[in-house]
């Protein structure tokens, strides 16, 4: 069976106490196994990391630029690769796969503008004889650790920012789907990243906790479910690190009267089923607000029936298998308890059968949802969508600011003005005005608010470079001019 190995110092490593087991959700079965990092393990990344940091902080901008831009080269080349990585771990589609890596490049284009974003700021003369620069300089070894559901995406979030700003980086990727990252560590080797820049250490709370404790790690990205999120932010930041954690969410998607029913149709169908439900930007209530409502469910459950589900290697597949059997069965308790809560399933996703043990699910919508039910209280991570019914706007926004996450949230209308009076009211961190997923381009940041978001700098982009790196600010003043050695032509003349 193939050995997902740790990456460090350059070197691929195998040798391990702990393995872990990693899927194919397509099959069921368990394909390949994954080294897990003792304490003793992660230390030594960590020391891989420290070392390399003098050597690469100095390592010049031009350079650093020219790995950033190889790298891009190299990882566009092998998307293909890449992408069947991700399916045969995760279960996605390789069309979501490429997606996916497409996004996650945006923040090594990013990267690749590095001299701009390091431009430090300069006032002359503050004062008679004196000027103050300010510099951005490393923070130092950085770990990052991320989820399964974006096993490229979500770490290129963050190395390409955190490498470009100079520092080192451990990766943390989630064991349950571990090759990708390693994968990319490897494109970034092959790009001319010195060995030790970039590590790969493989593992589970076991080794976090070594990462979250260790003192050489100053600085701490995280992505994951708000439980895991909020207590590494506490323990990160209790052990002196800067820490940003991401958690989970329930992006609602809010539909006036005056929306154009089928665009709205069509993007909740894709925003809430896209990825198996498995996004944390997925939509996952429908808020239909006055008239609408009863149109809207017909039009997504006409099109759920379209819905092509099966392995994600198959290009027919427009939906992929959950990530693991424990998952599939807990998202499908949500939709066994929905109708006990009161509410109506319009579409039940566990009676659709299919012809293999993979961890598939069919698409469920349930509607007349209500907070107070489980279905719209927790956030469930798969293809179930809940529409709430309400009367007016004012309805709308206030379900939406009362609940506990605020990462994504859109609405969907014809009217400037309504949209206008939306982004100004609503809580959450990213906006979409018809558009359900708004996932910020590469050149802004990401983050929600609320539970979604632990720290006060968002991912990528211009809050990643103030994030990863520490301001500063330098005062100078020289002799008088007139006493020096050097015939400065003093005083100036003009
Ligand atoms: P998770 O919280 O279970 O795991 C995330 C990472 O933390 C993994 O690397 C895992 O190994 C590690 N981990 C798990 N339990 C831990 C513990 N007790 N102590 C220390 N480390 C631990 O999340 P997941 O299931 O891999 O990913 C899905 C979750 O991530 C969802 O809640 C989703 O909303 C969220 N997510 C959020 C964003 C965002 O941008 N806000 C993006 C992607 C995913």
């Amino acid at each position: 069976m193939e050995t997902i190995p740790h990456y460090i110092n350059g070197t691929r490593v195998t040798d391990a106490e702990r393995f872990g087991p990693v899927f194919n959700p397509a099959t069921g079965e368990q394909e390949k196994q994954v080294v897990l990092a003792s304490a003793a393990r992660t230390e030594e990344a960590i020391a891989a990391a420290r070392a390399a940091l003098p050597a690469w902080r100095a390592t010049s901008l031009a350079k650093r630029t020219t790995i950033f831009f190889k790298v891009r080269e190299i990882l566009n080349q092998r998307k293909s690769e890449l992408a069947a990585v991700l399916t045969s771990e995760h279960g996605k589609v390789l069309s979501d796969a490429e997606g996916e890596i497409a996004r996650g490049l945006e923040n090594i284009d990013f990267a690749t503008g590095l001299s701009h974003m390091l431009k430090g700021e300069r006032s002359e003369q503050v004062s008679s004889g004196i000027d103050v620069h300010s510099v951005r300089q490393p923070v130092g070894v950085v770990a990052c650790i991320t989820p399964f559901n974006f096993p490229a995406m979500v770490p290129l979030w963050m190395i390409g920012s955190a490498l470009a700003c100079g520092n080192t980086v451990l990766l943390k990727p989630s064991e349950k789907d571990p090759s990708a990252a390693v994968f990319i560590a490897e494109a970034f080797t092959e790009a001319g990243l010195p060995p030790g820049v970039l590590n790969v250490v493989q593992g589970d709370k076991e080794t976090v906790d070594v990462l979250l404790e260790h003192p050489d790690v100053k600085a701490v990205s995280f992505v994951g479910s708000t439980p895991v999120a909020q207590s590494i932010y506490k323990r990160a930041a209790e052990h002196g690190k800067r820490v940003q954690a991401l958690g989970g969410a329930k992006n609602h998607m809010v539909v006036l009267p005056d929306a154009d029913l089928d665009m709205a149709a069509d993007a909740a169908v894709s925003a809430a089923y896209g990825s198996a439900g498995e996004r944390c930007m997925a939509v996952s209530v429908l808020v239909a607000v006055g008239n609408i409502a009863d149109d809207l469910v017909k039009a997504i459950s006409t099109r759920m029936a379209d819905l092509a589900i099966g392995p994600g290697t198959d290009p027919a597949s427009q939906m992929g298998p959950l990530i693991t059997a424990e998952h599939r069965d807990r998202v499908a308790s949500y939709v066994a308890g929905a109708e006990a809560e009161g509410a109506t399933l319009v579409v039940d996703g566990r009676s659709q059968q299919f012809d293999s043990n993979g961890f598939f699910i069919g698409v469920s919508l349930v509607d007349h949802v209500k907070p107070g039910m489980k279905v719209y209280d927790d956030e469930i991570f798969g293809p179930v969508l809940s529409v709430v019914r309400v009367d007016t706007y004012s309805d709308a926004v206030r379900l939406v600011n009362d609940n506990e996450f605020g990462n994504g949230t859109a609405i969907f209308t014809r009217d400037g003005g309504a949209a206008r009076q939306f982004e100004f009211d609503v809580e959450a961190g990213m906006v979409g005005v018809n558009v359900p997923i708004p996932v910020p381009v590469g050149t802004f940041s990401f983050g929600g608010w609320k539970n979604s978001l632990f720290g006060d700098t968002h991912m990528y982009g211009p809050d990643s470079i103030r994030f990863y790196t520490r301001g500063k600010v330098v005062t100078t003043r020289w002799p008088d001019p007139s006493t020096s050695v050097i015939d400065l032509g003093f005083p100036q003349v003009d």
